[in-house]
Formats: structure tokens, C-alpha cells, sequence
């Protein structure tokens, strides 16, 4: 699916408009399955059309999602949707509400930043009162229509979480069987040894008793071609739509991983839940709970692991916490392009930058230099500086050609009035004649054929401004657009620092190579709709 195609030829107003009215019901419209069913978001819809005359000639397609949660983007008509708007073949896409696309910011910023601004499809979302040609989008306006939505689901993940932890406490394992096990066949979010993986399990606790640090086992796996557990998922098949790709070249042992598995408890036979809470609902991102809110239950499934042996283990374990670094503007942004992963950030004396990889494998021949942070700060800023220079250009030469367009905002609007008022008269003089006839004075015939011309005139009338609305449209939403874009670039174009909020807006990813090179590559700028997700070719410094 190409998700950044433009339609290139114009919209002609009105003439068969094709408006997609996109239904949806839920388990979790709960207390308001009513007033959410089929069959009330239709009559709203079609309600709603009846009421306003630009659509009268409209061909309506209906697009029902019967059932399915909000939270999941695999709804089947919706994908259908997407679709036909992708080939052109909707013009308009009209909802009961927002939460209808979905339950957070991001489906809802999605389907209008993607699809409906990109390929200028009019969208209303009627209970929020919000119409896309009258409003043009902006994503705080969005943030704020949304916030109502994601309430919503805030209710709903407590609910679900109180029925996790009854499970839990049952010593049922909810989350994915973890390296080593599986889940039973004949029982039910039970844990059995997975064969291969256990022996691997079991290597792993042996060598830690016998006095190997993290690194070490790291370095011992990685030699004898053992695969991480990511490979291993790979392998036998294991596929996750909600997690990122993984690549199996570049997936190897760290001392990370080894760190987490030696302190995971399920290997010694218990299951161990309610360890994170939701911090923001809607979004998947949790926090730590303190270890008195876990869920333990000992003796569940199978150990891997005697007790001893792992409380041995623990008494072994450096104390340090692997996953709880001060956090620093670049984020995983910095990668050393040899084995793809992130870099490790020191924070003693500079902070600086090194690849983790080399000191745990050569397999991919990570170099062994370190990096300045303030030398990639000054990379970067470099390569956003003559981003924005780039593009400012294009940006600039478009406001002139909007400039220079023969007719004026102006014009068309004085155009568009002055056609409003003469069919407010010639809606008159259909009453005047009436009257005539009426009263006698002019005879039926007369009067229809009369009341014919008046109409044809008004239809025609009504017919061109629609035409210069259409245009009035674009001249205005594009030359705002193009206005603001021209203002975000130039203050890019003279960014002296960089802070986390522009990292996380322009970065794609930062390379360190191994000749000390700094490829900042940039994903393009959110803002402006044309330019999102445009990825600026490789800009060295
Ligand atoms: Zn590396």
C-alpha cells in the first residue's frame, strides 16, 4: 500500500460526490452500545446528509466494523476504506465521532495525516462538530479532540487489568512464554519446557554459578553460534505484528539480555504479574510498580532452575541496574551502522558515545572508538540547518506561484457574494410571480414557465460558486500551509541547539561510522503534511 501517493487530478465540486460513512461498534462501547449501534450511527450519518444540501446528488458507501475493538487497526472495513480512499474513489469520509477510527491520538493522527489531508479527502466527524474544509487539521487541535477519547480508555484498562490479575493469581501466565518455555497444548496459559531453549536456559544458569560475569556468557554464546532469543523466535516461526521487525543478522547475546534472563523468577517455577502499570493509556507505555503490588505465585510450571542455584546467582549479580540510565536528548538514536544497534552512552568525563557490540562479538567488526556528544550535537544541527535551507527554497517558490495566481482571494470572495445576493432576489421575484399568478394576473403557463428560467438561473448560479468555493479552498488552506511551513523552516534554518522535542521530531536515526563519520538521517518535518515522513537523502557532515 502506497500510503504517500497524491491524487493528481483536481475535484470537480458536487457531481456524484462519493462519501464513505464509516460505522463501528465495540465491546467497549459498554454503557453506550445503545446510542453506538449500527443501526443509530447510520440514522445520525444519514441525518446528517439529508441536512445539508452539497451532498444531495452524493453516492453513499456504507463501511461497517461490527464488534471489534478500537485499540486494534485491523478492522476489516476499515482497511477496505483506506483502501478506496487510496484509489481515489472517496471524496468525503463521514463518522458519528472520532472515536469511531479509534481509541488514540496516534490511529486518529494516522488516517488524517496520511490519507485524508495528503489526498485532500473531507472528513467530518459529526458529534465532535468537526469538518476538515472548515477547519483545516492541525495536530493540536486533534490532541485536544482526542484527549475525550483517551479517557475512555483509561476506564477500560483497569477493567482488564482486574481481570489479568484474577488470572494471574490462578499462576496463569498471560504474556508470551518467555526463552526456554512454551505454552501448554492441553492447559491453558500454562508454561512447558520448550526442549532446545531450556538446554539453553540451563547453559546460561550454570555458567553464572560457576562465577562467569554477563559479559562473559555474552561472549561464550555469541562464539558457539547459539541463537538470542529474538533469532530464536524467528526460527520457529514466531511472528508479532505490534513489535518492530527484527532482523536476525544483527541479533546476537548481550550482556543485557543475559542480565535479564539470570533475574527472571520464572525460571525457578513462578509465575510473577502486575509488575508494570499504564502510565498512558491508549499508548502501550507502562512504568514499574514497587515489588509489594507483583503477583507471585510459586511452584506454577516446571523450574529450569534449582532455588539455590539461583539465589545464588542473584548474590552474584552486580547490583547495577542495567535499564535505568539517565536519559540524554538522542534517545536509540545513535547506531553504529556495522551491527544496527544502539550505542552505549558514558556519561563519566564528556559524554560520549560507543558501540556495546564489539567487546561481546567480531562478527560484525564494530569499530572500538568513541564519540563525542557534542560532536554529533553539532553533526546534527549541521544537517537540520541545511534541511531546512533545502526545502525553504521549494517552499518559497511555491508561495510566489500562489502569489502571482490570477485571481485573487479577494476577487473570489466578492465574486461569491455578489452571486448570493442575486440568488437571493431571484428567490424573490419566484414569490413576486407567484403572487401574480395568484391574483390572476398572469396565467398558469406563464408562471411555470417563468419559475423554470428563474430556477435554471439560480442552479447555474449556484453551480459557479460552488466552483470558486472549491478554488477559494485550496488558495487559502494552501497558502496558510505553505506560510506556516516557511516559518518553522527558518527558524530550523538558524537552530542553534538541539533539545529532545526537534530529535524526536526530524531524527530518523544518527550512523557513527567507522572512519568517525556523523550521518544524521532525517525523517522530514511533521508539520507541514506534504513533507511528513519525507526522508531527506543522506546528508554527511
Ligand atoms: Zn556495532
Amino acid at each position: 500500500m502506497n500510503r504517500n501517493a497524491v491524487r493528481t487530478t483536481p475535484k470537480v465540486a458536487s457531481m456524484a460526490l462519493n462519501i464513505g460513512a464509516y460505522v463501528r461498534i465495540s465491546q467497549d462501547d459498554g454503557a453506550n452500545r445503545e446510542s453506538n449501534s449500527i443501526k443509530n450511527q447510520r440514522e445520525i450519518i444519514k441525518s446528517y446528509i439529508v441536512g445539508h444540501d452539497e451532498f444531495r446528488d452524493a453516492v453513499i458507501t456504507d463501511y461497517v466494523d461490527d464488534g471489534i475493538s478500537g485499540s486494534r487497526s485491523d478492522r476489516e472495513a476499515y482497511q477496505r476504506l483506506l483502501a478506496d480512499i487510496e484509489r481515489g474513489a472517496i471524496d468525503c469520509v463521514i463518522v458519528k465521532d472520532l472515536s469511531r477510527i479509534g481509541r488514540n491520538l496516534i490511529d486518529v493522527d494516522d488516517l488524517l495525516m496520511n490519507y485524508l489531508v495528503t489526498l485532500n479527502v473531507r472528513f467530518i466527524a459529526i458529534n465532535n462538530g468537526y469538518d476538515s474544509f472548515a477547519h483545516p487539521l492541525s495536530n493540536l487541535e486533534l490532541a485536544i479532540i482526542n484527549l475525550a477519547n483517551q479517557h475512555y480508555n483509561k476506564d477500560l484498562a483497569v477493567k482488564s487489568m482486574t481481570a489479568k490479575n484474577i488470572k494471574s493469581k490462578r499462576g496463569e501466565y498471560l504474556a508470551l512464554a518467555p526463552f526456554g518455555y512454551k505454552k501448554s497444548e492441553t492447559e491453558k496459559n500454562k508454561l512447558v519446557p520448550d526442549e532446545e531453549a531450556a538446554g539453553y536456559v540451563r547453559m546460561i544458569f550454570s555458567l553464572a554459578v560457576g562465577g562467569h560475569r554477563t559479559v562473559e556468557i555474552a561472549q561464550i554464546l555469541n562464539a558457539q553460534g547459539i541463537p538470542s532469543p529474538s533469532v530464536y523466535k524467528i526460527r520457529n516461526g514466531w511472528k508479532n505484528m505490534w513489535t518492530q521487525v527484527i532482523d536476525p543478522d544483527y541479533c546476537f547475546w548481550t550482556n543485557g539480555v543475559i542480565y535479564k534472563l539470570l533475574k527472571n523468577e520464572v525460571y525457578i517455577g513462578s509465575v510473577v504479574a502486575n509488575r508494570f502499570k499504564v502510565t498512558e493509556p491508549g499508548t502501550g507505555r507502562t512504568a514499574p510498580r514497587p515489588a509489594d503490588e507483583w503477583i507471585v505465585v510459586k511452584n506454577a510450571h516446571e523450574p529450569l532452575v534449582s532455588e539455590d542455584d539461583f539465589q545464588k546467582v542473584q548474590l552474584m549479580l552486580p547490583k547495577r541496574k542495567y535499564f535505568d540510565k539517565p536519559e540524554h536528548i538522542f534517545g536509540n538514536k545513535v547506531k553504529c551502522p556495522a551491527c544496527g544497534h544502539a550505542m552505549i552512552h558514558y556519561t563519566k568525563q564528556n559524554p560520549r558515545f560507543k558501540c556495546g557490540t564489539a567487546k561481546l562479538t567480531d562478527h560484525y567488526g564494530c569499530a572500538n572508538h568513541t564519540i563525542l556528544q557534542s560532536d554529533i550535537e553539532k553533526a546534527v544541527i549541521a544537517s537540520i540547518r541545511a534541511y531546512a535551507d533545502a526545502l525553504l527554497d521549494k517552499e518559497e517558490m511555491k508561495l510566489a506561484h500562489i502569489k502571482k495566481s490570477k485571481v485573487s482571494i479577494k476577487e473570489l470572495e466578492s465574486k461569491i457574494a455578489a452571486e448570493n445576493r442575486a440568488i437571493e432576489l431571484l428567490e424573490a421575484s419566484v414569490t413576486k410571480i407567484f403572487t401574480s399568478f395568484a391574483s390572476g394576473k398572469i396565467s398558469k403557463d406563464a408562471f411555470l414557465h417563468k419559475k423554470d428560467i428563474i430556477n435554471d438561473t439560480i442552479a447555474r448560479k449556484r453551480f459557479e460558486i460552488e466552483k470558486w468555493s472549491e478554488r477559494l479552498y485550496t488558495l487559502t488552506t494552501g497558502r496558510r500551509t505553505v506560510e506556516n511551513s516557511i516559518g518553522e523552516l527558518e527558524s530550523l534554518r538558524t537552530l542553534e541547539t538541539l533539545n529532545r522535542e526537534i530529535v524526536n521530531l526530524l531524527i530518523d536515526r544518527i550512523l557513527i561510522h567507522s572512519d568517525s563519520n556523523i550521518e544524521a538521517v532525517l525523517y522530514g518535518l511533521r508539520f507541514p503534511s506534504q513533507f511528513r515522513r519525507y526522508r531527506a537523502a543522506q546528508q554527511k557532515w
